[in-house]
């Protein structure tokens, strides 16, 4: 089976199983979702929305953010872990959107992934959800089901994004991450429950498993 067919069974199978997709930040507008998702690295997003709602209670906008005291940033967001250079990251970040970028979040990853702290994961996040352009979201989930189901092969996140740009079509792509991570979650976890899986059929790894174990 050749790639584009794989992941439009993946795609489809992911749909039935899961309906609904969405980020699972929880978030206002643009610039919660950036710091959220800078939040999230190595923390799990519902830590994140646990720490959030103070700060962003005490600063609400960018402004508050350029002129904030970093430990008061560091002291809310301790719990998210990384929570100097996170805090450190997040300050930088708002004061060069406000001198580069005239205050506002670039619409492209490009621009994004100059800002401190934003890689690549976190600047098609933005790009898809907040300007609804093509986005290929490949946090551990993706990467780890991606691989395991035999859509990509990489031993990194940017090489599996350039590989998995090509095959995914535009329009389900950040979706298709979005049911990666709850199918992460759920099922397809570190150590994967393959009985429960929808995509058991047609998946690399199950089938070189089951072949061996035959
Ligand atoms: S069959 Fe198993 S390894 Fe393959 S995607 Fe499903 S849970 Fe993951």
């Amino acid at each position: 089976m050749n790639n584009y067919k794989l992941a439009e069974l993946a795609i489809t199978s992911l749909k039935i199983c899961y309906k609904e997709a969405a980020c699972s930040l929880i978030y206002e507008n643009e610039l919660q979702l950036l710091i959220s998702a800078r939040l999230s690295a190595k923390c799990k997003d519902a830590r994140v929305n646990n720490v959030t709602p103070a700060l962003f209670s005490q600063f609400k906008n960018l402004e508050d953010f350029c002129k904030a005291d970093i430990l008061k940033i560091e002291n809310i967001i301790k719990p998210c872990g990384l929570y100097k250079t996170k805090a450190i990251q997040i300050i930088g970040m708002c004061k060069m959107l406000k001198k580069v970028y005239n205050s506002k979040i670039p619409d492209n990853i490009q621009e994004l992934i100059k800002l401190p702290g934003i890689g690549r994961k976190i600047a098609n996040l933005i790009v898809g959800e907040i300007f609804k352009k093509p986005a290929v979201i490949v946090d551990t989930h993706c990467f780890r089901i991606t691989k395991r189901l035999g859509l990509q092969n990489e031993n990194n996140e940017i090489k599996a994004e350039a590989i998995l740009r090509k095959i995914l079509p535009k329009e389900e792509s950040r979706d298709f991450c979005h049911r990666l991570v709850v199918h992460g979650r759920l099922v397809c976890r570190i150590k994967p429950i393959c009985e429960n899986c929808c995509m058991n059929s047609f998946c690399k790894k199950h089938i070189t498993q089951n072949f061996a174990n035959t």
